[in-house]
């Protein structure tokens, strides 16, 4: 496989490579599992049509992949960027299901997209375009069959706009078709951290089981949103210094650890962390290569390549965004024995607390802050746990231990299921 192969193409490849221990086709002949886990249950691609504020039409492409459904629901989140495509919205989805697998909640896996500009448009239009989408998807979309959530470009604010529009055309209200939502809509205290959050709760997991104490260590964290924005400030709280930070704008740097914080508001009125007056600029890569004790990419795909992962230089990186390490990269990493959290175990938090928000809508009994933090934290941990120990028994990496339990507990209710 090389780099330019499709992500989905990619994503398969790494998952056949995991699964091959498992000796699937060889247990359960006949049964055609590697293919039921590869190919995504269903796909839906459309064209929407949104009227910009000047009066003229754009044409977007739209998609919702819903992948396996075998455990629970679909649920994913929905990205909004200019590089959406199908294959990639494909492979977000594979990742999905395996991710509420490991973590074990009652969820599939799906994810959703449109491909635009989304930054660029105005308020009103970006409005229009979400309520359409979640118009287009409503006989696709529900609280027993799949479940939405943010994810780039996307926040409360869209999941507040996507639960009024299907308000609007079903005349009911029915808060669990979708998750991530403001907290007078029915949203979960602490669902905006979660992810970013949960992550530094599975990489100080698994410093402890290095003896790295992350009081006092040092890290780097790529990307500045929802996911690396929460990292960065549940790192500072933990006693540790965050030198370096990037966002798509610029990046910045300070040996003495950054203040998160004053750097977090920086962003907020700027835009950007680019021009923060606590750190020097330095280039993108410089936040992938620092000289530092954690490392958490928490921006796009494809970020740790093979021509980066030589120089890398942390101990242990906390996979904050998805698919951020290509497979070649990976290689080179396990060499150099650095330890990597996986992705469909280091931001899981985010649709653990989904789930918690799914629960207590259902109920309509809200939790405190205290209490989903200690929930989705005993959860991480508990993954965390079976995760280190069949990778220790088995002497494999974190990433092939936590690809086989996801793999196991799918086959397992794939099986049971029955294929009448
Ligand atoms: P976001 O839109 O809130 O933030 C993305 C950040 O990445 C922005 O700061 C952007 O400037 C930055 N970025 C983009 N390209 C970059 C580059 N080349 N170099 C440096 N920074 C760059 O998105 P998010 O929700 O924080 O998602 C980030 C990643 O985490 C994605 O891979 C997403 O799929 C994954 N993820 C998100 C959630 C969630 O709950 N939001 C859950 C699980 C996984």
């Amino acid at each position: 496989m090389s780099q330019n192969d499709s992500v989905f193409d990619r994503a398969k490849a790494l998952f056949l490579h995991f699964a091959e221990p498992l000796q699937l086709e060889q247990r359960y002949a006949g049964c055609s599992l590697l293919r039921r886990l590869t190919t995504p249950d269903k796909t839906i691609t459309f064209r929407l049509s949104l009227q910009m504020d000047d009066g003229t039409i754009k044409v977007i492409d739209a998609y919702r992949v819903q992948f396996n459904d075998d455990l629970g629901p679909y649920k994913g989140g929905l990205r909004f960027h200019p590089q959406v495509s199908l294959d990639e919205i494909t492979a977000l989805a594979f990742w999905m299901y395996l991710k509420t697998a490991v973590v074990d909640i009652p969820f599939g896996g799906a994810k959703g997209g449109i491909k635009i500009d989304y930054q660029n448009l105005s308020a009103a239009e970006q409005e229009r375009l979400t309520k359409k989408f979640a118009i287009m998807l409503t006989s696709s979309i529900g609280e027993d069959t799949d479940i939405p959530a943010p994810d780039v470009n996307t926040g409360a604010r869209e999941m507040a706009w996507m639960l009024d529009a299907w308000r609007m055309t079903s005349g009911s209200y029915h808060r669990d078709m979708v998750t991530g939502k403001p907290l007078d809509m029915g949203g979960s205290q602490g669902r905006v951290e979660s992810t970013g959050r949960g992550c530094i709760t599975t990489l100080a997991q698994a410093a402890a089981d290095a003896g790295i104490d992350p009081e006092g260590a040092t890290a780097a964290v790529q990307g500045f949103g929802k996911v690396g924005r929460n990292a960065a400030l549940e790192l500072v709280r933990r006693g540790c210094r965050v030198i370096a930070v990037s966002d798509i704008d610029g990046a910045v740097f300070c040996q003495d650890g950054l203040d998160v914080p004053a750097l977090a508001e920086h962003s907020d009125r700027t835009g950007s962390v680019a021009g923060f007056p606590g750190g020097q600029a330095i280039e993108h890569g410089g936040v992938l290569t620092a000289e530092c004790d954690f490392l958490v990419p928490a921006a796009l795909e494809d970020a740790i390549t093979e021509q980066i992962a030589p120089d890398i230089r942390a101990k242990i990186i906390a996979e904050g965004a998805n698919g951020p390490t290509t497979q070649d990269a990976m290689r080179i990493l396990h060499d150099k024995g650095v330890i990597v959290v996986p992705d469909i175990l280091a931001n899981a938090g985010g649709v653990i607390v989904s789930y918690f928000e799914w629960v207590q809508n259902r109920q309509q009994y809200y939790w405190t802050h205290e209490q989903v933090i200690q929930r989705m934290t005993k959860k991480l941990v508990q993954a965390y746990r079976r995760i280190a120990d069949r990778a220790g028994q088995r002497n494999t990496s974190l990433r092939q231990a936590a690809y086989e339990i996801a793999i196991e507990r799918v086959v397992g209710a794939m099986l049971e299921r029955g294929v009448q």
